[in-house]
């Protein structure tokens, strides 16, 4: 069945997993979880589909087949964890010599990666406040290689032009490689926009259900596709079959789970700007965030990532932290529950002071993932652990 015409919903939920009639035992209506590492072949010379499962795998194949339509790219691929498909990237893309253009914001494992890489593959990296379009372009040298971008950034929320940079880049012969994590491919597709890589973390809004770790990579060129599938078997870097399982499960409810977490994160965004113990709210659909009109350009929402300052500082964010009943403080975002955590000691704490205090990472900002459930008992509590400090 052609699922092209098909709407994000619908492809959502029978991509990878159309009963096929043809083959009488494939007409389940869920993908099964193949746990075969290896293939049998009837003639020595005729290997068949699958051979070996960290070559390719059933279930990793109809997974990726989803990741590719919701993305709307050619090529889906799908990999252990974000981490993993970022270092796959780099290691496929990169010389020595080379030079790589980034986003002062990313995610602090992605700057980690980049720092570690940098020093032993002579690799030289810029990163400028992405949210000028000319600063990214005046950051580009002769040896630049690729521009990595991620918008909304985390935990800063700020925004990007990905068709704006995507053009500078394509005029300087440079690829962009978009961290489309935050918006999940229900809101965003950078490809669309014009960007040549797509990456996840599938960990978070893909999978959804805080029980997987994974990640993804989605584009259209045909020869970067064939030499990322090349390294993804030969660095082993790929997913197992029973997480691929829960993405494809938990992929079903995506568009169900965006809008009940933007519905949320509105409703709370609303809520803690007109909090008399909040100094500053970061959330790209409050009207008052700065790239609010170009958010609302390139996506179809807002997502459920908000950060806020506390007034007061790490005494007071920590006290209000350990002062919350319904939310979990804990790493990690894009789940059904939801979550809250203190960037500059928790995820951010693998990047330095210096570098944190660049990026305006303070220590009176709180990063909450918002979750699905009822808004009226996740204000209740926030408003408790406010009345405690
Ligand atoms: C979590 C995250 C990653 C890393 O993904 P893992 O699945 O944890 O390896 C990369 N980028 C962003 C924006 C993330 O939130």
């Amino acid at each position: 069945m052609s699922h092209q015409n098909q709407s994000f919903d619908t492809r959502s939920i029978h991509v990878g997993e159309t009963p096929d009639f043809s083959e009488g035992s494939k007409n389940e209506v869920v993908a099964p979880i193949y746990l075969s590492s290896t293939y049998a072949r009837k003639e020595v010379k005729n290997p068949g589909q699958f051979q070996y499962s960290r070559s390719s795998n059933p279930t990793r194949f109809a997974l990726e087949k989803r990741y590719a339509s919701l993305e709307q790219a050619k090529y889906g691929l799908g990999f252990a964890s974000g981490l993993a498909a970022e270092a796959l990237l780099l290691f496929t893309l990169l010389k020595p010599g080379d030079h790589v253009v980034g986003f002062d914001d990313l995610y602090g494992g992605t700057k980690r990666l980049l720092n570690q890489w940098k020093e032993k593959y002579k690799i030289t990296v810029s990163l400028v406040d992405a949210t000028n379009s000319q600063l990214v372009e005046e950051a580009i040298l002769p040896e630049t290689k690729l521009i990595w971008l991620e918008t909304p950034t985390n935990p800063l929320l700020k925004v990007c032009d990905i068709a704006a940079i995507s053009e500078i880049a394509h005029r300087h012969n440079v690829l962009v490689i978009v961290d489309n994590t935050f918006l999940s491919p229900y809101f965003q597709n950078p490809t669309v926009l014009g960007a040549d890589i797509v990456v996840h973390s599938v960990t978070k809004y893909i999978a959804g259900h805080s029980d997987v770790i994974g990640g993804a990579i989605m584009l259209n060129d045909t020869a970067l596709y064939e030499e990322l599938k090349f390294n993804q078997n030969a660095l082993g870097v790929v997913p197992s079959p029973f997480d691929c399982y829960l993405t494809l499960r938990g992929l079903k409810t995506l568009s169900l789970r965006m809008d009940k977490h933007q519905s949320n994160a509105l409703a709370i965004a609303g809520y803690l700007e007109n909090h008399p113990k909040v100094t500053r709210v970061y959330y790209p659909g409050l009207p008052s965030h700065p790239q609010y009109e170009l958010n609302l350009k390139q996506t179809k929402g807002f997502g459920g990532m908000i950060s806020f300052e506390i007034k007061g500082g790490e005494k007071e964010a920590v006290q209000f932290l350990e002062s919350l009943d319904l939310f979990t403080l804990a790493e990690s975002l894009g789940g059904v529950e939801s979550l809250i955590e203190h960037p500059a000691l928790m995820t951010h704490s693998s990047i330095t002071q210096k570098e944190r205090e660049q990026a305006g990472i303070k220590d009176s900002l709180i990063r909450v993932s918002i979750g699905v459930e009822d808004k009226t008992d996740l204000i209740n509590d926030l408003e408790q652990a406010f009345n405690q400090i």
